[in-house]
């Protein structure tokens, strides 16, 4: 194959779906590329996937490869681990993007000791620099600071991205390349385990990150019961409740609806802080809201600062005042 410097995209996919960090790293990629003249690339494998990969076509790629087989219809670490790195050797890629998902983070691993290579997990920021390294920063030493690595004698430059810290592309009506199957043949490896079937999780875990609208919880509201004030809310406005830290750490909700440094990234329409006051580590999760509430009784706290909306009081009085003028009007 005779391809140019590329930037490839590890995608992920489920059901036909997009995980919506593949459309993250592809913009994130374009947006690199427009300086380092790098191509993006974007890399589909799984069971009956054509019809996903020329969806993903509509978003800005230069080329979108395939590998479909039976056999990859579930993730399977020694198999998925072959076929890209077999697909690395091929196009030989500068940089490889995948998305720090759990099964991200079990392929990338692999993929680097096989391809020979450096990986920097978990990145929540990427550029080049002037001498065409790719700069790679993640949080290092639990969050206190922040870690720029580089990769400069080996290739492919490899990072895991956290979901959400990035924006996705817009979906054009036009494709903008045909996706292009490559064969690969997997009886040239061993693929010691395979799913037979697989089961919805039982435990329900709140999906933060794609929320429009995110009601936070944090120290401030008191205990388990001021969360239901929170639940109400987030029904009456189509939302999704999230927390800040101290919220998981007492066990008042579950580790799934965490903002921040050590929990998720989000970008909703619509964030309204409620008794929280807003420390680095949890601005650095939500600092890319498009619209900021927040309600707090210290007006000094440094939530109010970045907030678009800056409520003073007690979220036990605002909140229930909230929620009856929006049942009102329901
Ligand atoms: P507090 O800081 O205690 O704030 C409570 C706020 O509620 C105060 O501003 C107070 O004025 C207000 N309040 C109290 N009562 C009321 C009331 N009745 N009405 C209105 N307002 C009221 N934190 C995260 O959130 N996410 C992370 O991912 C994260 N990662 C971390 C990683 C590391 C390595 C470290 C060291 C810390 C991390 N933290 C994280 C913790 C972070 O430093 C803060 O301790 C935490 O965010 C504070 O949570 P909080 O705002 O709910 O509580």
């Amino acid at each position: 194959m005779n391809l140019e410097k590329s930037i490839l995209v590890i995608g992920e996919h489920r059901n036909g779906i997009l995980n919506p960090v593949t459309l993250e790293l592809i913009q994130k990629s374009r947006e690199l590329s427009k300086n380092s003249g790098h191509k993006v690339y974007t890399l589909l494998i799984g069971s009956n996937i054509k019809e996903i990969a020329e969806e993903t076509s509509h978003y800005d790629v230069d080329k979108m490869f395939f590998v479909q087989d039976e056999k990859l219809e579930f993730y399977n670490t020694d198999a998925y681990t072959f076929v890209v790195s077999e697909i690395c050797k091929e196009v030989g890629p500068d940089v490889v993007f995948i998305g720090a998902t759990p099964q991200g983070r079990d392929l990338a691993p692999r993929l680097a000791a096989r391809c020979k290579t450096g990986l920097t997990a978990d990145c929540t920021e990427l550029e080049f620099d002037e001498k065409g390294f790719l700069l790679m920063t993640r949080p290092a030493f639990g969050g206190n600071l922040m870690a720029t690595i580089t990769c400069e004698k080996h290739r492919p430059q490899m990072s895991t991205v956290r979901p959400g810290v990035f924006a996705k592309g817009k979906r054009a009506s036009k494709t903008f390349v045909i996706p292009e199957e490559i064969k690969i043949d997997l009886t040239k490896t061993i693929i010691r385990g395979r799913i037979i079937k697989q089961e919805k999780q039982k435990k329900e875990s709140a999906n933060i990150s794609e929320a429009k609208v995110l009601i936070a919880g944090g120290r401030g509201m008191g205990g388990k019961a001021g969360f239901n004030l929170l639940t109400r809310l987030a029904e009456l406005l189509d939302g999704t409740v999230a927390a800040s830290r101290p919220v998981i750490d007492q066990g008042w909700i579950d580790k799934s609806h965490q903002v921040g440094q050590t929990g998720k990234t989000v970008r909703p329409r619509l964030y309204i802080a409620c008794g929280i006051s807003g420390a680095l580590q949890h601005i650095a999760g939500m600092q890319e809201s498009d619209f900021i509430i927040a309600i707090n009784k210290n007006e000094d706290a440094p939530i109010m600062k970045i907030a678009d909306l800056a409520i003073v009081g007690d979220v036990h009085k605002i909140l229930p005042e909230m929620i009856s003028r929006l049942e009102s009007k329901k």
